[in-house]
């Protein structure tokens, strides 16, 4: 895995970090309620939202190389899609990417 590899990595569990933080809220709207989540996406600079219902963000967090992201906001060099829906992607980190991601996942500290 190379910097910039690493930087997008580091990226994405930031985001979901904030995501983790918020889900706690969303939670207590139900499991089928949309949530506005951040974009996970490996651009820094994204500011973009995804709504999804809290229950899918849940099943998504259930592997911790998967990350919710907007259509199209996924890099192939990184990560595979694993669920491509109308209004949000899953991708699904691979190879170094996937084990470093792995490894800073909030809910295995
Ligand atoms: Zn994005």
């Amino acid at each position: 895995m190379d910097a910039r590899e690493q930087r997008m990595a580091q990226n994405e569990t930031l985001f979901r970090e904030v995501n983790e933080r918020l889900e706690t809220v969303a939670h207590r709207l139900g499991p089928d309620v949309p949530y506005e989540f951040l974009c996970e996406c490996a651009n820094a600079d994204c500011t973009f939202r995804v709504a999804l219902p809290t229950g899918v963000y849940e099943s998504v967090r259930a592997d911790p190389r998967q990350f919710v992201v907007l259509p199209l906001h996924y890099t192939p060099e990184v990560e595979e899609l694993a669920v491509k829906e109308d209004t949000y992607w899953i991708v699904r980190k691979t190879g170094e990417a996937g084990e470093y991601v792995e490894h800073l996942d909030p809910r295995d500290r």
